[in-house]
């Protein structure tokens, strides 16, 4: 067995892993990073990241970095059926997971973060704080964050009650193509909707595209679609949309999975963060985000609290899960909203979107969210 006791080991090196990880670093903090892959790799796809992540991800000293690699897009544009109905400012920030995971890391390890790749977590002893991995070793280590995603085994066996993944009803195809898109481009139709923003200065352009449907695909972001098939899928809008399609080497398709909400993120020396915790469909752009702000809370209360993870745990519990189960459950009625079929109901939302602050007003509800303040209050 290893001894690693003066450190926080982390399980999953994505995106909650990597920035808890810099986070606690910049508090000084020891850390080690087990990531079942064999490197820091992420497929094409695209992120957006919204002003409550931008925030952390500043104090961090990522945000410049990430930004200097993506795209800011000044306006999200909304269309129905070919038909522009609402052009707002925005204030994210659009690029690939792959550029973000990839300045998390740089400056993971620039802090002198250990990561270890080709260690995945096969059990915990979450009394005695040690971590089994497939490949037989033992570490050691003061706490335990479980990063380890939607699937993570850790969750199905320390949270019993709480759920496995479940398909979510919808399948998404994305890929990353060509074009001259400046804004992000939200196109709607009957039982489908499609988003598609600029990723980087030279024309690239992330497209995902939903489809209401009862026949699961797998939870996997390696499943090659065909673009026939996409277009079928897609047969109702306007073929001009989908231009970046045609220059995408590869077109994935994925089942969206989700799993219940939880009561408590934490049990004796173990502390869940991002998709581990609150998985959620990915309609309002948020679940990294989530995974930043718990990331960037765990680890400002982790200083503050001298790593007395008893004072800890219960603090981050009160300031995050609240916030994750209401975004998880707004997630979820974004994509009723998207994917609404009856014309009637189509035009209301419609009418509302255009003619009302609705949209803005709950854009600014999740944007303006400031952990600071809320790690703030919870300590005071
Ligand atoms: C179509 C789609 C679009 C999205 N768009 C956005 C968006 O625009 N904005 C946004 O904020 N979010 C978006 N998301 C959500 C976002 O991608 C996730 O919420 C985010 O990746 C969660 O990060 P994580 O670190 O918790 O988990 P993951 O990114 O899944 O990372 C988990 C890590 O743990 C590792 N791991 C797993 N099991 C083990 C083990 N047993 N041992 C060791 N390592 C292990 C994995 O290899 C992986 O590196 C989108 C999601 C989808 C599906």
């Amino acid at each position: 067995m290893k001894n690693y006791s003066s450190h926080i080991g982390i399980v999953g090196g994505g995106i909650a892993g990597l920035t808890v990880g810099c986070a606690l670093r910049l508090q000084g903090i020891n850390t080690i990073v087990f990531e079942r892959a064999d490197e820091v790799s992420e497929y094409g796809a695209g992120i957006s990241i919204s002003p409550n992540a931008l925030r952390p991800l500043q104090k961090l000293g990522i945000k410049d970095d990430f930004v200097d690699r993506s795209f800011v897009p000044e306006k999200a544009v909304m269309h129905y059926q070919g038909k522009e109905i609402k052009r707002l400012d925005t204030e994210v920030v659009t690029s690939s997971r792959q550029k973000l995971i990839e300045v998390i890391h740089q400056r993971y390890a620039g802090l002198g973060g250990e990561i270890l790749f080709e260690h995945e977590c096969e059990s915990l002893d979450e009394s005695s704080c040690e971590i089994t991995f497939t490949n037989n070793e033992i570490y050691k280590v003061s706490h335990i964050l479980v990063c380890d995603g939607i699937k993570s085994s850790i969750r199905q066996n320390y949270f019993p009650a709480s759920g496995v993944p479940a398909y979510s009803g919808y399948s998404a195809w994305r890929g990353i193509g060509l074009s001259e898109i400046k804004d992000i481009q939200f196109h709607f139709g009957p039982g489908t909707h499609i988003v598609n923003y600029p990723i980087d200065h030279e024309g690239r352009t992330s497209f995902v595209g939903v489809v209401k449907t009862n026949e699961a695909t797998e939870d996997s972001w390696k499943i090659k679609g065909s673009k026939e098939v996409f277009l079928e899928d897609f047969k109702f809008y306007d073929e001009e949309i989908f231009s970046m399609v045609s220059s995408s080497e590869v077109i994935y398709k994925w089942g969206v999975y989700i799993r219940p909400s939880l009561n408590s993120m934490c049990s004796k020396n173990i502390t869940l963060l991002g998709d581990a915790a609150h998985p959620m469909v990915p309609f309002l752009g948020q679940g990294g985000c989530m995974a930043i702000e718990d990331a960037y809370t765990f680890a400002i209360l982790s200083g503050e609290l001298d790593c007395d993870f008893n004072k800890v745990q219960p603090l981050y519990e009160k300031i995050r899960l609240h916030r994750n189960n209401r975004i998880q459950s707004a997630s979820m009625l974004q994509g009723k909203l998207n994917h609404i079929k009856n014309p009637i109901a189509a035009f209301t939302r419609n009418l509302l979107m255009s003619h009302t602050p609705l949209l803005a007003m709950r854009t600014n509800k999740i944007w303006n969210y400031n952990v600071d303040e809320e790690i703030s209050k919870a300590l005071s």
